[in-house]
């Protein structure tokens, strides 16, 4: 790839890799802001820098962090709040809290594989002085909980570099990384760093500065119009976020200011469901005439309780039949427990019996270690009966991607268990980590369009008790929606599909961890979802350990439109490997002809012996 940079100013060079690199230089002495990546030492051998005083990185991000091997004597300076994740990053890597029942997405994952040493730490006014330029350090949050803004005076011009907070007029890089908590966990909190986002932005705008250098994107040389643009844009984004979601069911207060707007769908009313059904917890019980159960998801000990305390009261007989809508921890976690106690069989759709079978392949959110044993995984349209009720099971990536719907038929109404996928209020996409992807045939586009064609009776929300239906003009109002979120999502990002910008698991490795040996070859699959409408060119590497000693060759290969392609690396676990525990091993990934850096990362598992 050729390598690019341009000077803004005399002592002041910009290469342009994978990300943006400040090169700040004083003969052949240099300051380096977010140096990443290998291209980088050459730019540096072309305006000769042969000596490198000191580094800064505006915030942790593994993509903008790794890659440039680290010159021995310079200074590294990091964001005070954010030097745990360069110089302990084992602290994440190794705590479960950080791996299972995942609520919370800061810090993200894309974190460095290993600890670096960090000579300074910067706090809001930092002052850096080096050679003829200044640097003062702004806090601003938004991209990353501890991110930072480094104000440059140099050469008689002020520049901003203010790594991830803006990609370009009116676009950001990525917005998985704003979602944020605002009354409850980040869970809940599509977009939530977006107030972070524009008060940083706003303290950017309030020093003055002529340029902004993002760590990724373009240098942008009007910063009021670039960071207007993208206010705009967020607005009306978060607009047709707020216009059919859920979120206004369950935390109506969050949405108070945009309450009655006439663009936005109205709260359905529920109704109530037919008496042979029972809820608790997150499970919905039908009862047959002959007092046989067919039971929906088990998420807590207390529904098997409940369980037990109606066949004790002769309420029920037996469960016969049993149905895992979802993966997420509040459905699953109870399940080893359950399968122990009744010896029905287990049905779920297929896509989420990859995950519940084998959670440790994957790294989502809400995700439980429990494993489920699944005696019968569903294609779409499978059908069956059960004692009076027809079932028919359906693929229905609603509120998140791995996720069933089940159509029950019977006793004069047509049920459909759209697990956690829908309430009164619209669609359950409040955490982009679930990969709510947009377009035809995807997503809740998919989901809305059997709905359409199903036309059942009642529609069940696992969270929620009465049941509901929608009317023909409301599942097209958010079909609309989805259709207009997919423009304005796409404008919002530098990318040629929404789905990029918001589905961070387009790269996935899988599985994401696995346990190794010494000595073995494991097999590592780096799954790649083209959104575009054109075939596309990945290049994937997985990056070893240094200690390793090991270079592993990268692999390209071709995408077809909207699908998903998949690599295989074998990797040998070298004997003398004497680090016992959790090893992260980065993927970094060219794809369009366009670097991604350390974009993704799959864990191996050396336990002793
Ligand atoms: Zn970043
Ligand atoms: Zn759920």
């Amino acid at each position: 790839m050729k390598t690019k940079y341009t000077f803004l100013s005399e002592n002041l060079c910009i290469h342009h890799g994978h990300v943006n690199t400040g090169i700040l230089r004083d003969g052949q002495r240099a300051l380096l802001i977010d140096p990443s990546g290998t291209s980088l030492q050459t730019t540096l051998n072309e305006v000769g820098i042969t000596q490198i005083d000191q580094i800064i990185f505006t915030h942790h991000h593994r993509d903008s962090t790794s890659g440039f091997p680290f010159p021995e004597n310079a200074k590294i300076g990091v964001p005070k709040a954010e030097e745990q994740w360069f110089t302990n990053v084992e602290s994440f890597w190794n705590d479960s809290k950080y791996r299972w029942h995942l609520y919370n997405c800061h810090p993200h994952n894309l974190m460095l594989a290993e600890s670096i040493p960090v000579t300074d730490t910067y706090t809001e006014a930092t002052k850096i002085n080096w050679c003829s330029a200044s640097i003062s350090v702004l806090e601003t949050p938004g991209h990353t909980d501890g991110s930072i803004t480094c104000l440059v005076d140099i050469d008689g011009k002020r520049l901003a570099f203010t790594g991830d907070l803006i990609y370009d007029q009116g676009k950001i890089w990525e917005l998985y990384s704003l979602q944020k908590g605002q009354q409850t966990t980040d869970y809940h909190g599509f977009l939530g760093a977006r107030d972070e986002l524009r008060e940083s932005l706003e303290k950017v705008r309030r020093s003055s500065p002529s340029t902004l250098v993002p760590t990724h994107g373009v240098v942008m040389h009007n910063p009021d119009a670039a960071i207007d643009k993208l206010f705009e844009q967020l607005d009306y984004c978060y607009d047709k976020y707020v216009s059919i979601s859920a979120l206004r069911h369950y935390f109506p207060n969050i949405f108070t200011e945009f309450e009655g707007k006439s663009d936005h769908m109205e709260i359905r009313e529920g109704k109530p469901p037919p008496d042979f059904l029972q809820h608790f917890g997150t499970t919905w019980m039908i009862i047959s005439e002959n007092r046989e159960a067919f039971v929906m998801d088990c998420g807590s000990p207390n529904v098997i309780k409940q369980i037990q305390q109606m066949q004790e009261d002769n309420e029920i007989s037996e469960v016969t039949l049993f149905w895992v809508t979802h993966y997420h921890d509040d459905h699953v976690n109870a399940i080893p427990e359950f399968q122990e106690i009744f010896s029905c069989e287990t049905i779920t759709d297929s896509v989420v019996a990859d995950v519940i079978t084998d959670p440790l392949a994957y790294r989502l959110p809400c995700i439980s270690p429990a494993i489920t044993r699944v005696d019968r995984a569903t294609t779409d349209g499978d059908s069956w009966t059960w004692n009076e009720f027809k079932m028919t099971a359906y693929h229905f990536p609603g509120q998140t991607y791995y996720h069933g719907g089940l159509l029950v038929e019977g006793l004069g109404v047509s049920m459909f268990f759209s697990g956690d996928s829908f309430t009164m209020a619209g669609i359950d996409d409040y955490c982009s980590g679930n990969r709510n992807l947009l377009g035809d045939g995807v997503g809740y586009n998919q989901c809305l369009r059997l709905i359409q064609k199903l036309n059942p009776t009642h529609i069940f929300n696992c969270h929620v008790d009465p049941a509901f239906d929608f009317s023909e003009e409301e599942i097209i109002f958010m079909l609309d929606t989805l259709s207009e979120r997919e423009k304005c999502y796409t404008d919002l990002f530098p990318w040629d599909h929404a789905n990029y910008g918001m589905d961070d698991q387009w790269v996935r490795c899988n599985p994401y961890e696995q346990e190794v040996i010494r000595g073995e070859t494991v097999q590592l699959g780096v799954e790649i979802t083209n959104h575009s409408n054109q075939p596309r060119k990945a290049n994937v590497r997985p990056i070893l350990p240094s200690n390793w000693k090991e270079d592993i060759d990268p692999i390209e290969t071709t995408i077809h439109p909207k699908s998903t392609g998949n690599i295989q690396f074998s990797i040998q676990i070298p004997q003398h490997c004497d680090k016992i525990g959790r090893i992260v091993i980065p993927v970094e990934i060219i794809y369009n002809d366009m670097s991604l850096g350390q974009f993704r990362e799959a864990i191996f598992v050396l336990n002793e012996g």
